[in-house]
């Protein structure tokens, strides 16, 4: 609470702040000084004190043509930080500043994608398709009336998303279809497909009619749901346009004829949500265990396998994680799910380490290993499966340390 004196300094700066502002043509259609008018003229101050100058600047308004032109003194925001010193209780609900971020909104969008979240109540979304940097662009500049912006890379799954995400907020009304579509190595045509979608609907087995991609075919929503979608958002195709400012001029013309939020919802379909739990047991694979490591002098990963009696059985090589655990299964070195999911991973580790020159250390199994007879000592030759486990991308030698491992 102020006293009366700082109460009195605070009102003087902010009368002669906003006088400043009110003599500034350039402030006439800016709004920062706008709203911090029109939230100061909502407060107690604002209807008494400060009514007066408060009134003469509302005379001055002219069409906004900017949120803030980024000026180094800021009139209206120094007299908005005198306000809310003055006045901590009346300033904290302010919405003093057009340009603060907005941006999250607990819940949305509700599935995780390729894209950048700029402000939920805005009425743009831009699916960029396969062109990252008109992405990487707008989530810098954050042109006024963009929602969000996102890659989309497939004509099935990258639709569902985009659509359940949409539909998932209803103040989004226009989604921008830019960027480069083809991607030739794959061969998947998603923005061509995303138009069909809409001149043509769905056909009775969810194919979307029209569409040339690989496989246009959504089955993961409802027909209630794709018809809300293109009701709710208006396309504006630009399938090829690469330039950012014409996308920027594109979301701000948008901008300026937002309809206001859908008033319509539909109710999602459900999908469970499973939240993973560490395994409580680990039971051994009849077919023995691995040890694996990088060579990094040959440029190869190798996994030895052993028996579960500790008999080295083979010694797998070669360049890429896919090629040693394809091998493996060709081979029945594997005879359990999570045996294969665990020489995955680290397989995956000692590649990443082989390309980035770090150590590498075959960590251990998830989950307690059963109960096993007791023994006095518990060697690399064991029949209880422990295997030497450090290994460095320095040296191809693999034993400095003993630990249970498991495989
Ligand atoms: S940023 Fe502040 S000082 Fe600059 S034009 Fe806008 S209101 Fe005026």
């Amino acid at each position: 609470m102020a006293t009366a004196e700082e109460a009195s300094t605070a009102l003087y700066v902010i009368t002669d702040q906003l006088e400043e502002a009110i003599t500034a043509t350039k402030c006439h259609k800016c709004g920062c000084l706008q709203q911090t008018v029109e939230a100061l003229a909502g407060t107690d101050v604002g209807r008494a004190e400060l009514v007066t100058v408060l009134a003469r600047a509302r005379n001055v308004f002219l069409p906004k043509k900017y949120d803030c032109l980024g000026c180094a003194v800021c009139y209206p925001a120094i007299a908005a930080n005198a306000f809310v010193e003055a006045y901590p209780d009346a300033g904290a609900g302010l919405d003093l500043c057009p340009t603060e971020e907005r941006e999250e909104r607990h819940g949305w969008p509700p599935l995780p994608g390729d894209y950048s979240v700029i402000r939920y109540g805005a009425p743009v979304a831009v699916c960029a398709l396969n062109s990252e940097v008109i992405v990487k662009s707008l989530s810098e500049q954050k042109p006024e009336g963009l929602a969000i912006a996102g890659t989309m890379h497939t004509e099935n799954l990258g639709i569902e998303r985009v659509i359940k995400n949409v539909l998932a907020n209803p103040h989004i009304r226009f989604l921008l279809l830019c960027g480069e579509d083809t991607q030739q190595a794959i061969g998947h045509l998603p923005g061509q497909s995303f138009e069909s979608l809409f001149q043509n609907g769905l056909d009775e087995r969810s194919r979307i009619i029209g569409a040339r991609g690989k496989r246009p075919v959504l089955k993961n929503v409802s027909r209630e749901e794709v018809e809300a979608f293109v009701h709710q958002v208006e396309l504006v195709p630009m399938i090829g346009e690469q330039s950012v400012d014409v996308v920027s001029a594109q979301i701000r013309s948008c901008s300026e004829r937002d309809p206001g939020s859908y008033p319509y919802s539909v109710r999602p379909t459900p999908v469970e949500r499973i939240h993973a739990r560490e395994p409580a047991r680990l039971t051994l694979d009849k077919a023995g265990y691995f040890v694996a490591y990088p060579d990094p002098r040959r440029k190869h990963l190798v996994v030895e396998h052993y028996t579960n009696q500790g008999v080295m059985n083979c010694v797998l090589e070669g360049t890429s994680t896919g090629a040693l655990y394809s091998e493996a299964i060709e081979r029945r070195l594997l005879t359990r799910l999570d045996h294969a999911a665990y020489l995955g991973r680290e397989l995956a580790r000692a590649e990443h380490s082989l390309i980035a020159g770090a150590p590498f250390v075959q960590d251990a199994a998830p989950g307690e290993l059963a109960p096993r007879e007791p023994k006095d000592s518990c060697a690399a030759d064991s029949p209880c499966g422990c295997a030497p486990a450090l290994v460095t991308a320095e040296s191809s030698s693999s034993s400095t340390e003993t630990q249970d491992c498991r495989k």
